[in-house]
């Protein structure tokens, strides 16, 4: 599974951060970016729940 944030959509709520710090980093500025090329079998789940939760519907996934 493969997932990106937007960043035009991204407005730095930090709630992907807050729910997989395993998928999702944050910047000083609050912008999220994806930290794994590949999101392992393991985190999916996490990953998932993070897209949902994104109040701005910034992140995508691009591959399942
Ligand atoms: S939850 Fe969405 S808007 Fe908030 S930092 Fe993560 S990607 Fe950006």
């Amino acid at each position: 599974m493969k997932i990106r944030v937007d960043p035009d959509k991204c407005q730095g709520h930090a709630r992907c951060y807050g729910l997989a710090p395993e998928i999702f980093d944050v910047d000083d500025y609050g912008q999220a970016s994806v930290i794994v090329d590949e999101v392992p079998p393991e985190l999916e789940e996490k990953a998932r729940l993070a897209v949902a939760n994104c109040p701005e519907y910034a992140i995508e996934i691009v591959s399942d």
